[in-house]
């Protein structure tokens, strides 16, 4: 018998779909066992899963990587991950002096500085300019139409980015080595009024992301508007925030009552320690698009109807949940999970499973769910974004 073919319950590192009550049968076909192992809430589901729920997970390392000199970037909109409607996501870097060149789009630009440094720029309808250097944890937005530029600092960095539309990708913005290129010489002579020979060496089409050097310090790049700078800042420094601290993790939520700019998309930045989950809830506002940047761990999406599926996710990864929909979040790994829950709307909003119940009278919870005392008493008024259960550890092998 080779290993493949090895009972799970042994010291075998092969997994195989089968189920602690024996359910299943051994895996002797095509596979890709790396997969398998990254999974094992699909090879082996909860008991629970039950229905037709569509595919919530798309990871960045299935996603088409655009090579440039200066950085790259790959994306996750509704072409790869299609019930993603509200929101896309761009994973991008900038080599130190690379430059995401000066562009604007149709939707708002929500930015998370994973690692590095860099220089971004903006200017407004009314000419009032905008310059700042971010690091990591902090963000940025980029209200719609507004035309902005990223550049690498010295060390280099790698954010993600997010745009309210699922359809949008990066690779087809307004980009200004693109309008160049395609408009009249003789036009851009008429409008900047000096010779058509001054533009005789601009870029033949989009250049996207190009390796510039490394700028000098900030104040060497201030440009002084006579409309003076943007009123609400485009930047806010999310991990300066004072989290919300649970047993188990924290949470930090920013949306427009803390970050004003950011009309239409909020965001938590969530931490959940081994053994802890973020505990059973769901949005009454809009659909939830998640990046996850460290650890692993499973979701199980409740759609209703019977309906529920589990999928395990890692750094790299990204969630989905459809509006309003049940779900929870669970750290199946030793590493601290740390994850952004993302809404295309101006409010961050939850329901706590618990809080919900806690502030129901409990003879009507304890007879709908024939629960007794030993659960009601514990029910929690205070919502708790994450939850431990002391001594809890995750154990696949208990499915
Ligand atoms: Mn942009
Ligand atoms: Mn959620």
């Amino acid at each position: 018998m080779d290993s493949n073919h090895r009972n799970p319950q042994s010291a075998s590192p092969i997994p195989q779909p089968i189920r602690s009550d024996g359910a299943g049968g051994v895996d002797r076909g095509p596979r890709d066992i790396m997969r398998d192992r990254q999974n094992p809430n699909l090879l082996v589901p909860p008991q629970t899963d039950a229905g037709l729920i569509p595919n919530l997970r798309y990871s960045f390392s299935d996603a088409h990587m655009q090579l440039n000199h200066g950085g790259w970037s790959r994306e996750i909109t509704v072409r790869e991950l299609p019930i993603a409607k509200t929101l896309a996501g761009v994973n991008m870097s900038l080599t130190p002096g690379g430059v995401r060149e000066l562009h604007w789009h149709q939707q708002a630009e929500w930015a998370y500085m994973l690692i590095g440094r860099a220089r971004i720029t903006a200017v407004d309808q009314y000419g009032r300019n905008f310059i700042a250097d971010v690091g990591p944890g902090d963000l940025w937005y980029f209200p719609p139409g507004i035309p902005h530029s990223i550049q690498g600092l010295e060390e280099g960095c790698e954010f993600l980015l997010v745009f309210d539309d699922g359809s949008f990708s990066d690779l087809n913005t307004l980009s200004l080595s693109d309008w160049f290129a395609h408009t009249p010489p003789e036009v851009l002579s008429a409008n900047f009024g000096v010779p058509q020979e001054a533009f005789r060496d601009i870029p033949s089409e989009q250049v996207y992301i190009y390796q510039d050097k490394i700028p000098g310090p900030i104040e060497t790049q201030r440009v002084e508007s006579p409309y003076g700078s943007v009123p609400l800042g485009f930047t806010h420094r999310l991990l300066a925030q004072p989290p919300l601290r649970t047993p188990g993790g924290s949470v930090r939520i920013v949306d427009s009552t803390n970050f004003p700019i950011s009309r239409t998309i909020a965001a938590a930045l969530v931490e959940i320690q081994p053994g802890a989950m973020r505990e059973l809830h769901w949005h009454p506002n809009n659909d939830e698009w998640q990046y996850y940047l460290t650890g692993q761990a499973r979701m199980t999406v409740f759609g209703g109807d019977g309906s529920a599926r589990t999928f395990d996710y890692r750094a790299g990864d990204v969630g989905y949940v459809p509006f309003a929909q049940g779900h929870y979040v669970q750290n199946t790994g030793s590493e601290t999970v740390w994850f952004l829950e993302m809404f295309k709307s101006d409010r961050f909003q939850d329901v706590s499973l618990n809080q919900w119940l806690a502030l129901t009278p409990s003879e009507l919870v304890g007879s709908n769910l024939h629960i007794g005392a030993d659960v009601l008493d514990k029910l929690r008024k205070v919502k708790w974004p994450v939850v431990t259960y002391p001594g809890f550890e995750y154990d696949p092998s208990k499915q």
